[in-house]
């Protein structure tokens, strides 16, 4: 089978320090990965690459067998970020949220078609939070506002949905929830790459892990992968409890 996504000898930076240096990965349609790895390992940043957010220093990205622009957004590709860092200091709907994911990154919205509207509540529907389409995004939960982004992302119908510790600001129920629905979705056919630093409730649960610090140390099955020695090359002897 080919790859969905395919990362060849990538390199990226800030200023002028790397953050990891000539990684290869592959992902394959229909996986349902999680890149895990501790804080300021870099898992956001190969996620920002890979969506044209940043420009890599080196190295290539393939989707569905076409090289990507480097710094240009690939379409088909939904992105989830992180939650906290997103700052809701105007007023739109949910339902307005997820209208945006049918338009390109920088166009300017053509105020909005029913059928926009009708794919939204769709979606809002499908992931359990119609109720809140006509609320202001700033006033809803962490977790509805995730949910929100997510039909967001699943709007412009993506081959593959990368989303940013989409867990890191729940609590275990929620985030179970989470894992379920996307597990749902995964079965329907999506190809969905999530970022975790939380190796106790939700790498575990995944079907395939990358483990990552820095580059890519190891990747398989979480009862494979999750070796004393790989867990402790990935967050540090002090983190890991035998
Ligand atoms: P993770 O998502 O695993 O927590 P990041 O990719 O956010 O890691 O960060 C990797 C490293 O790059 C960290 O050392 C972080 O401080 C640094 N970094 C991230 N974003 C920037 C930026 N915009 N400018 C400078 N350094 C950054
Ligand atoms: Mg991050």
């Amino acid at each position: 089978m080919e790859p969905i996504l395919e990362i060849k000898n990538l390199t990226c930076g800030y200023q002028q320090e790397p953050v990891f240096t000539k990684i290869n990965l592959k992902l394959y349609p229909g996986q349902l990965s999680g890149l895990v790895g501790p804080s300021g390992s870099g898992k956001s940043t190969l996620m920002k690459a890979i969506l044209g957010l940043i420009r890599p220093w080196g190295g290539e990205i393939w989707f569905r067998g076409k090289k990507l622009n480097p710094g240009v957004a690939p379409l088909k590709v939904g992105y989830v970020p992180q939650v906290e860092t997103v700052d809701w200091n105007f007023p739109v709907t949910a339902e307005e949220v997820v209208m945006m994911g049918r338009y390109q990154r920088k166009q300017l919205l053509p105020w909005a078609s029913s059928s926009d509207r009708a794919a939204a509540k769709r979606l809002l529907s499908r992931l359990g939070v119609a109720n809140v389409a006509h609320q202001p995004i700033g006033e809803l939960s962490g977790g509805q506002q995730q949910r929100v982004f997510l039909a967001r992302a699943l709007v412009g119908q993506p081959d593959i949905v990368i989303l940013d510790e989409p867990t890191s600001s729940s609590d275990l129920h929620v985030q179970h929830e989470l894992l379920h629905l996307l597990a749902d979705l995964n079965q329907e056919g999506l190809t969905i790459l999530l970022s975790t630093h939380d190796l106790n409730s939700v790498a575990t649960h995944l079907p395939w892990v990358v483990c990552f610090n820095h580059g890519i140390i190891s990747q398989g099955q979480p009862i494979d992968v999750f070796t004393p020695a790989t867990l402790e090359q990935t967050f540090g002897a002090e983190m890991v409890v035998f």
